[in-house]
Formats: C-alpha cells, structure tokens, sequence
C-alpha cells in the first residue's frame, strides 16, 4: 500500500540517519520556549510595538516592494540608513545577516578548518559554540571570573595555546548582563591571532561602543542586530569592519539573505529612529527600578546590567521550581540554572513593559513565598 502519511513513532533507519554527522546528532537545537498567552520575558525583546504613525510611514515602503524581483543583493539603500544611525568611521565596510545569528554562521564558515577554533567565554550566548560545531570547528569557552568579568590571565594563556581564528566578546554580555572592562578587551585585541567580533547586540541600553575605535585594530569587527531596538522579527545584524576583510567574509553570504520586506521596512524605519530611541530610554529607566526591586528582595542577589535584561541568583529558594511557580501564574522568563556551574540557581529577566515588569515582581514575590 502506498503510504500518504508519516505515523507518530515511525522511525528513520539507523544507516540513514548516521549520514547526519555525529556532532550534529549530539547537539540539542536551539531551544525556543511557547509563549503562548504568556508575560514574555524570556528573550530579550522590546515589549513596544512602533507608535502607529510610524507604522503606517513603513507599511506604505513595504506596499511598493517588488516581491516578483529578488532583492537588492547588496541592499545599498538599508546599508546607507544603517551606516547614517550606527555611524561607523569613514570607510569602514558593511555586511548585513539575516539576523547576527546569520552574521556568525558566516564569520564561522570563513574561517573553518579542521583543528580551527573559535573562542568566546563562558557563560556567554550559545549560538557561538552552537555555530562552531555546526561548521566542524573547535570551542573553547573561556570562564569568566566569579563577578562574570575576563581573568586575562587565563583568557590571554587559552588565545596563546589555541590560536583562536575569531574570538567573541559579547558587550554587554548574555546571559550576565555586564560589559567586560575596557582593559582586558584591549588585551585581548593586542595579544589575539585572528579576528576579534565585538558583539554589540545590546548596544541601545549599554550605550557604550567599540564602533569608533575599528579603524585603529584591522582585526576588530563590530556587530550590531535591530532585534533588540524593536524589529527583532525583521531579522537584521550588521557587521563592521575593514573592507578587505568584509569583502572575504561576504563570499559565503548567500546572495539574497537580506529579504526585499525588510529591506524596505528597516530602512524606512532606521530613518527615523526617534520612537525607538525612546522606547530604549523607558528600558533603561525600567531597567534601573527592577534593579532595586530585586535587590530589595530578600534571599534575591542581583548582578548589575548594562542591557535589557537582569540576571538574578536565588540565595535559598530553588531557581527551577521559582522559575515554574511563575509560569503557572503566567510569566516566563529564562531558566538559567540548568548551565550550573557559576549560573547555579540563576534566572534571566527581560525588562518590559512598566506593567509588565510590576506582574513580574508580584508574581515573583508569590512564588518566593510559597503561595
Ligand atoms: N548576540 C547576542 C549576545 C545575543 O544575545 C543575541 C540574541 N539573543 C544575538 C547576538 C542574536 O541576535 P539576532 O540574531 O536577533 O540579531
């Protein structure tokens, strides 16, 4: 009998699926939690929608795109409004990603051989080490100190006995929030091999930037994404950096990465910036009252944050079953206490909304007590 569906439980012959290379097999995916109905706060996401006047200026550039023709390959007009806000120095070069999550993927297909590695530190986002195995290279995560800044010493000793091709610095760091100091950046900028990516994602409430200094450090790259000013479902990362080196990464872009709607949409809006802007400053303003609530809090330490989220560590109570406690009551936020080690017992919120932010405190004060 022919069959015309796939039935729950059928399973892929052992030969098929051992074409799938084995370090692929062993990853998780990336894991993205429903939030369906939720308060979300899990991901780092703007909570404002764009106010409605500007809605409407963007829809109008969005109404005119040609979806019959591919896009503008090198999207020259997004390129222009990106470089008028982000300002990068004169001739620096521009490569956009389908989000910097893209922007990695390339970064890493450029430089991958084998026995090649790509360092970052630990914690740190999971998409560096994720990538690196996707394109058959090496990790290594260099542990942050106990208050979540370098330990040069041990970092510049792991450059010198890996040879690190990119080294990632997120600035502010996920998931702890903090920009590294200045100091051990330019260590490691000086002492490493290859390229060195400052990943800016949280760049609007760090307010605080490498992007002046790329013309002095021709290994220095700077990442920037539009996902965190508000327009994380367009998907667009911008990097920074010296042409030639662009010029090489911009080899494995696949050609039309860049969709014509966004295309449209984020240069009409990259445009006029303002609301964004403000969005941004309510986020830090709100950013600086959660900080004291938790801190307020009994049994609660706090770390501080330069980004749009707060990392917090529960002294008594256990993380996971606070973390649960507050999604039955209809808030999610980012259970950070499965990584262990220095994030043992740690949870991850994302500032929202002033709303948003008080359920949060009540409902985390309910599930602290018990009720
Ligand atoms: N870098 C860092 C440090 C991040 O935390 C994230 C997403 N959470 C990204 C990059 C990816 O951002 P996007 O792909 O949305 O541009």
């Amino acid at each position: 009998m022919r069959r015309t569906e796939y039935l729950p439980g059928d399973n892929v012959t052992d030969s098929l699926l051992n074409w799938i290379r084995p370090e692929i097999r062993a990853l998780s995916a990336y894991h993205v939690a429903d939030a369906e109905g939720m308060v979300k706060l899990d991901a780092m996401e703007n909570p404002y929608a764009l106010p409605q006047t500007d809605r409407s200026d963007w829809l109008n550039k969005v109404s005119e795109a040609e979806i019959n023709r591919y896009p503008d390959p090198h999207a020259r007009k997004l390129k222009l409004a990106l470089n008028a806000l982000m300002q990068p120095p004169a001739g620096t070069a521009t490569l956009l990603g389908n989000g910097s999550d893209e922007i990695i993927q390339m970064l890493a297909l450029a430089v991958a051989q084998p026995g090649r590695c790509i360092m970052a530190f630990e914690p740190g986002f999971v998409m560096y080490r994720m990538i690196a195995e996707f394109t058959g290279m090496q990790y290594v995560g260099a542990p942050l100190d106990d208050d979540f800044e370098i330990d040069v010493v041990k970092t510049l000793r792991l450059i010198d006995q890996h040879q690190p091709a990119i080294i990632f610095i997120a600035y502010p760091n996920n998931p702890t929030a903090n920009c590294f100091h200045a100091s051990a950046i330019e260590q490691i900028i000086k002492f490493a091999p290859g390229m060195v990516v400052i990943d800016e994602a949280y760049h609007p409430f760090a307010q605080d930037s490498y992007i002046d200094t790329l013309a002095q450090h021709e290994k220095l790259l700077v990442m920037r994404t539009v996902s965190k000013m508000g327009l994380a479902g367009l998907r667009l990362g911008v990097l920074f950096g010296h042409p030639l080196l662009i010029n090489e990464i911009d080899k494995v872009r696949l050609p039309y990465n860049i969709n014509v709607l966004t295309q449209k949409a984020a240069a009409a809006i990259l445009k006029k910036p303002q609301a964004m802007e403000q969005q941004a400053a309510q986020i830090r303003q709100q950013r600086e009252v959660m900080l004291q609530q938790l801190a307020d809090m009994p049994d609660v330490k706090v770390y501080p944050s330069r980004a749009n989220f707060i990392l917090f560590r529960l002294l008594q109570a256990n993380a996971t079953e606070v973390f649960e406690k507050l999604k039955q009551q209809g808030v999610l936020i980012k259970n950070m206490s499965a990584a262990g080690g220095v994030l043992e017992n740690c949870l991850r919120v994302t500032v929202g909304t002033e709303e948003e932010n008080a359920v949060f405190m009540r409902a985390i004060a309910r599930a602290m007590n018990n009720e």
